[in-house]
């Protein structure tokens, strides 16, 4: 599902196409499941922080491909108190994971500009960007969550009291994004003004949320994704938008972790 509107009325930022993006969710599901589903869709996109829409597009398509099996990476809460306490934890973390000070500031300042429908690529280590569409970016799709393991994970989620759609379908889409080989981290910002816990995700760390990552109010956020030296990009973009993606498996889960527990584990 895709929610746009066109340039104007409230000052919002834009792309230079004067379409704002508004929202947007993706999954896999049963057949019997589609009206149910594209129903929830249309309630999201109407009702989204972001703003009202004029444009809802809502596409389905049948898997010629029997889904790749993955499991969920772990999930834990980073301890964390302030804005600027999150900042240099995320500039921390994103150091111990290898990446560059530039690649960290040229994925600041692609948040910061904000309003892309997708995931920017980035070169670990040079900075360089790697989508082919700048603009759009990168849009992962083809995701979902076999229903015993969503029924085990929604569990698990009501017990820290983050039992949401936001949760539930960013680690889906983080844990596909880090089953690619070449994937060293994934950077998230919600550009929903309301909503201001980010998530850095690696193979290294699992998907780690942080609370505080962005001021209240603030409409703008995005994605990054660090890649290693010599990574395909075209079979990553043809694997993040085209390859049918489930889980299966849940990894275990942390309530909340210190930015010293993941320093020592680096050092192990
Ligand atoms: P959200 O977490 O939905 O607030 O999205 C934050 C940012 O992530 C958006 O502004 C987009 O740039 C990007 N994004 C959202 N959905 C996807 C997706 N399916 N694939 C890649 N990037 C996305």
């Amino acid at each position: 599902m895709r929610a746009s509107k066109k340039a104007g009325s409230d000052g919002s930022t834009q792309n230079s196409s004067g379409i704002t993006h508004i929202s947007g969710a993706e999954g896999l599901f049963e057949s019997t499941d589609i009206q149910k589903i594209a129903k929830e869709y249309i309630q999201r996109a109407l009702h989204h922080e972001r703003g009202h829409p004029d444009t809802i597009v809502i596409t389905i398509e049948s898997l010629k491909k029997k889904p790749r099996k993955i499991s969920t990476l772990p999930l834990a809460t980073l301890r964390c108190d302030s804005l600027s306490e999150s900042k240099h934890f995320v500039e921390k973390i994103l150091r111990l994971l290898g990446i560059s000070s530039c690649a960290i500031q040229a994925a600041d300042r692609i948040i910061q500009h904000g309003n892309m429908r997708g995931a920017s690529i980035i070169h670990e280590k040079t900075a360089h960007r790697l989508e082919h569409n700048r603009m759009r970016g990168v849009r992962v799709s083809r995701f979902g969550i076999q229903k015993a393991a969503a029924k085990k994970l929604g569990m698990q989620l009501s017990r820290l009291g983050i039992h949401t759609d936001t949760v539930t379908e960013a680690l889906i889409l983080a844990s596909k994004v880090a089953s690619f080989k070449g994937v060293v981290a994934e950077l998230c910002v919600s550009d929903d003004p309301h909503y201001t816990t980010g998530y850095i995700a690696s193979e290294e760390y699992g998907y780690l949320r942080i609370p505080r990552i962005k001021r209240k109010r603030s409409r703008t956020g995005g994605r990054v994704f660090f890649v290693k030296d010599g990574t395909d990009t075209v079979s990553l973009t043809q694997y993040l938008e085209r390859v049918p993606v489930l889980v299966t498996r849940l990894a275990p889960f942390r309530r909340t972790v210190t930015i010293d527990e993941i320093q020592d584990r680096h050092n192990l």
